[in-house]
């Protein structure tokens, strides 16, 4: 089911999240929880890479993916991660100019750059409870850090020092296009 996404200034998005028990990794409730985010994400195919099960009001350690990091044909793969946790492999930081659907909507949702470890290794468990591992690196690195963050309720505006880094969509796709460049960092 396509599920209203919970926007900045709702207090459950500075919560953690609870792990899913081992036992409750294939159950009914988890599999709807899956679909519920999928569902989302692809009625918010343009601009959706990736999405927390907090954001849909469910503060459980489940978050959904984007294979970008695969070739274009495959990188409409989604992958499940339940209980992930991450090992920094390449703690050289990269920089991202993230957004997120937490974050405003339309030509209000804001967009900023973030430093994160360039390189991780996230450990997590699949819908089916099978044990999984990747290696990810540049954008597929910051957005599953990004996604964990949501876990602990961390919003990626608190990787932001200074607001006037932070740029509002519509101003920032004109700056991109006027420029053909990211802003320069102040
Ligand atoms: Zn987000």
């Amino acid at each position: 089911m396509i599920k209203e996404i919970i926007q900045i200034g709702d207090k459950r998005l500075l919560k953690e999240s609870v792990k899913v028990e081992r036992a409750d990794i294939d159950s009914k409730e988890t599999r709807s929880l899956i679909k519920d985010l999928l569902d989302t994400c692809k009625a918010n195919f343009e601009d959706a890479a990736g999405l927390s099960a907090v954001q849909i009001g469910v503060l459980k350690r489940v978050f959904v993916v984007k294979r970008t990091d695969l070739e274009d044909e495959y990188r409409d793969q989604w992958e499940v991660m339940i209980n992930p946790n991450i090992k920094i492999l390449d703690k050289k930081e990269s920089l991202i100019w993230e957004g997120c659907l937490s974050i405003n909507t339309g030509e209000n949702r804001l967009y900023g750059p973030v430093y994160r470890p360039k390189k991780v290794r996230i450990e997590y468990y699949d819908q089916k409870g099978n044990k999984r591992s990747l290696d990810a690196d540049g954008f597929f690195s910051h957005l599953i850090q990004h996604e964990l963050d949501h876990l602990n309720g961390i919003l990626f505006l608190s990787h932001v020092e200074n607001p006037a880094n932070i740029w509002k969509e519509d101003e920032f796709d004109k700056y991109l296009k006027e420029n053909r460049q990211y802003p320069p960092i102040v």
